[in-house]
């Protein structure tokens, strides 16, 4: 058996076949990251990007060294971390005693997350963060609730956990705060293969010239700290959704920026879906893509089916699968795409 090794992983991001699988930095749910990493990388993603959480990084560890032993491949471990707020690093939270017995619970109907069941409060290892249900409540009691950690926070725990690569989530106008992690994450000593930077202009009032402005101010501090850098271009935060629209946006914001980012890969991320391919040039293109929402959406029924039977989807040979299957169909085109 071949391995998939790290030198893949780098060569696919020149090649621009690059595709990652987001855990969630607000998901916490440990059997559901499991299964996502087993499947995701058995399927072929080069990287998984996951919460900074040693529970949640030692259980998706054994899905990977699973994934290598039985697949022979290796996808990098990215962890997330945040330099300000972020919608990433929240979840919401209500008081079930303060609901009415008779509200029909659209929370509960919206959450594609499954965190909110019949009775009582969201569960907050399945809360992902995406802030559907906050709109949703006629109350308006759903609350957020930031989960991030403190910079003094950043490097004893990277050195616990070791990542191949780290994932900063920053915001335009953050570049003082922004340098500060880079400074925070360096004093960790790691030989990072990638600095991922994951950043978004939605609801920030600046042009598309800011924002690439705002990339070079983060180019500096790499080059300063000797990082090599990844863009991760967030086309529509959290969306959810996962429509045609979340994907056009996730393009446009790329063609618009390519020619004027810094260097470093691109890759696309916020709304992405199947879709999201058939917007891209066959020629050029971004140099990767990160699922998070669909990827976990498409693979959700076999999910839930294996937490009911309280196995893991590598224990029950149909719908595991099922959902490598479905898996592969929305990574392969990735994969085998012709581009740059
Ligand atoms: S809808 Fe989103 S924010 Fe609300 S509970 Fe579900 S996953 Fe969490
Ligand atoms: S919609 Fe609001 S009131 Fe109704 S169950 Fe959800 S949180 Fe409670």
């Amino acid at each position: 058996m071949t391995s998939q090794n790290s030198h893949c992983n780098s060569e696919a991001l020149k090649k621009g076949n690059w595709v990652k699988l987001i855990c969630g930095a607000s998901n916490q749910d440990l059997s559901s990251i499991a299964d996502l990493c087993s499947v995701y990388g058995a399927a072929g993603v080069h990287c998984i990007d996951l919460a900074a959480d040693e529970a949640v990084i030692n259980t998706a560890r054994n899905a990977m060294d699973w994934v290598f032993e039985t697949h022979g491949k290796k996808p990098w471990l990215m962890v997330s971390l945040s330099d300000g707020e972020d919608a990433h690093f929240r979840k919401a939270w209500f008081n079930p005693d303060l609901c009415p017995s008779n509200c029909s619970r659209p929370c509960q109907n919206i959450c594609p997350a499954k965190a909110i069941a019949n009775k009582g409060g969201i569960n907050s290892k399945k809360c992902y963060g995406c802030g559907r249900c906050i709109d949703r409540c006629p109350l308006g009691i759903i609350q957020e609730k930031d989960r991030r950690l403190t910079l003094k926070d950043f490097a004893p725990l990277l050195k616990t956990i070791k990542p191949d690569a780290v994932e900063v989530h920053t915001a335009p106008g953050r570049a003082k705060e922004f340098e500060n992690t880079i400074k925070e994450i360096t004093k960790a000593k790691l030989q990072l293969k990638r600095l991922s930077v994951s950043c978004g202009l939605q609801s920030h009032g600046i042009n598309y010239e800011q924002f690439a402005e705002e990339l070079w101010m983060r180019h500096k501090f790499l080059r300063m700290h000797n990082q090599k850098p990844l863009w991760q271009l967030d086309g529509r935060r959290m969306s959810g959704d996962l429509g045609a629209g979340t994907a056009k946006i996730a393009v446009r914001l790329w063609k618009k920026i390519r020619p004027i980012a810094p260097p470093g890969p691109l890759q696309l991320a916020g709304g992405t879906n199947e879709t999201t391919i058939t917007y891209i040039p066959n020629i050029s293109g971004p140099e990767g893509i990160a699922f998070g929402g669909m990827a976990r959406k498409i693979i959700q029924p076999w999910l839930i089916e294996a937490e009911k039977k309280q196995i893991s989807l590598r224990e029950w040979p149909e719908g595991w699968e099922a959902a490598l299957s479905a898996a592969k169909k929305l990574i392969n085109p990735w994969l085998i795409r012709k581009s740059l």
